[in-house]
């Protein structure tokens, strides 16, 4: 079985409803909507499944 890296291409907050999109070639997240608060820790929902880091808690 060949595991790929799975490069998620957009997320959204969970929290504070910001939305960014990853662009490839600068190897960043770009925020998509300015919407959301600058505060927040924000939680993102990866397209539903992907999860970047494991969870430690
Ligand atoms: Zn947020």
């Amino acid at each position: 079985m060949t595991v790929q890296v799975r490069r998620p291409t957009a997320r959204t907050c969970e929290r504070c409803g910001r939305q960014e999109r990853w662009d490839a070639e600068g190897e960043t997240w770009r925020i998509a909507d300015t919407a959301g608060d600058v505060y927040c820790i924000h939680e993102w929902d990866i397209n539903g499944s992907f999860v970047p880091f494991e969870d430690k808690l």
